[in-house]
């Protein structure tokens, strides 16, 4: 069987590793132009570094990632919400949380696909025939197989052009990013802390070391849809909106500049009908892209990743292996997509007294529940 892969993303990269393992042939085409050392920092959780523990990618990216110890989420007044131990989450799932700069995960996953990536090869189309799948790219070429993955990102022409046109849900917040070329004093490397404002309305920041020289900074707001910034003006807002944050954010704030922000609105994916549709099947943001807002997008298209090479290699019939991975995955991934829309319009609440509320709702979840929570989350057994 000969596999097409639409996306050299984490989603796509990660499916070529979990392929090679199973022996299935794949080639995998990307619509950027080459490999560009771009994006800010990234989170991967407990589930996602179990994944790569199986694929063989763990080690990798435990030499260069960072591990802090304690993992909260606080407000800009100091009160700890909530807390995740990293030692305990090594101790109960044999790995942590980790932090590392996108382009250094991107350079790794592509250190591990045997196959080379085919860089400026933007699909626009899929057409299906009787005993194969073609599919079209903006430079008028094409190329066949007998399956397509589309692990095309939120935006998935592979989803729009063959399986049902996403509908896109804005979160009501925007979003900076950047990667900060400082190092943070040691102190500060023990807790990554997601912080809330105190005001309410979306209004969050934090930072954290993800390698050296490299602090990863994001902030998110309420804006409406599609807000445009020129990046000194949006310097001088993020400055004015987060002037009472503490610790280290004031340091952080300076060392910023224009040119390393990196702006976007936040949205998701309302749930759809089907992952897949004849010979093509979807993994990651393409079929089910989520709000930020608990760090598990990329970790959801990684178990997307191991669960749909399992489901390929057990068996030759691809109809029954797209329906077994969806079986398995459907329901989890929208579950988180629901959990992290959820947590971000807690965000979105203004005003001192629905503050107050949040902020007691957030500190009296019952330990039992948040272990249940987490075990949930990165407890996940995926079969094979
Ligand atoms: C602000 C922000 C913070 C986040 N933080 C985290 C986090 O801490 N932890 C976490 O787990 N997740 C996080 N996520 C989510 C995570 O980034 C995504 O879930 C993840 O990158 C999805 O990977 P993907 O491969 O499915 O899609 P993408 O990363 O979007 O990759 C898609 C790839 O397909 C290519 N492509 C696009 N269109 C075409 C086309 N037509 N033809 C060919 N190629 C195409 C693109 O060039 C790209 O390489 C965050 C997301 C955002 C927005």
């Amino acid at each position: 069987m000969k596999v097409i892969i639409v996306g050299a993303g984490i989603g796509g990269l990660t499916t070529a590793i979990a392929l090679q393992l199973r022996g299935i042939a794949y080639e995998i085409y990307d619509g950027a132009p080459g490999n560009r050392p771009l994006g800010a920092g990234i989170t991967l959780g407990v589930n996602a570094m179990r994944v790569y523990e199986r694929l063989g990618v763990a080690t990798a990216i435990q030499q260069v990632a960072m591990l802090p110890t304690y993992l909260n989420i606080c407000t800009n007044s100091g009160t700890v919400l909530q807390s995740i131990r990293n030692a305990a989450m090594e101790g109960h799932y044999g790995t942590g949380t980790y932090g590392i700069h996108r382009a250094t995960l991107q350079q790794i996953l592509l250190d591990h696909v045997d196959q080379p990536v085919q860089w400026g090869k933007r699909c626009l189309s899929i057409i299906e025939g009787t005993d194969h799948v073609a599919v079209h790219f903006s430079d008028g070429s094409e190329a066949k197989a007998n399956i397509v993955i589309g692990a095309d990102g939120i935006r998935s022409a592979v989803r729009e052009s063959h399986i049902e046109t996403g509908r896109y849900r804005y979160s009501g917040q925007t979003c900076w990013r950047a990667i900060v070329p400082i190092d943070l004093p040691a102190k500060e490397l023990v807790t990554a802390s997601e912080v809330w404002s105190n005001k309410g309305g979306g209004l969050r920041a934090m930072y954290m070391q993800v390698g050296p020289k490299q602090v990863y900074w994001w902030m998110t707001v309420g804006r409406p849809e599609g807000s445009q910034w020129v990046p000194d003006q949006a310097l001088a807002f993020i400055r004015e909106q987060l002037r009472d944050f503490h610790d280290y954010m004031p340091q952080v704030l300076e060392a910023l500049r224009p040119e390393y922000l990196i702006h976007g609105d936040l949205h998701d994916l309302a749930p759809l009908r089907s992952w897949y549709r004849g010979r093509v099947v979807l993994v990651g943001d393409a079929a089910h892209a989520t709000t930020p807002n608990i760090g598990q997008g990329a970790g959801q298209a990684i178990e997307d990743a191991w669960v749909l090479a399992h489901s390929l290699a057990i068996t030759e019939n691809y109809s029954s292996a797209f329906e077994r991975y969806q079986q398995v995955r459907i329901k989890r991934a929208q579950k988180i997509v629901d959990v992290s829309w959820q947590l971000g319009q807690l965000t979105n609440w203004k005003g001192r007294l629905l503050t107050s509320l949040r902020n007691g709702l957030m500190r009296s979840v019952p330990e039992r529940m948040m272990e249940r929570q987490l075990k949930y989350m990165f407890g996940v057994t995926l079969e094979g």
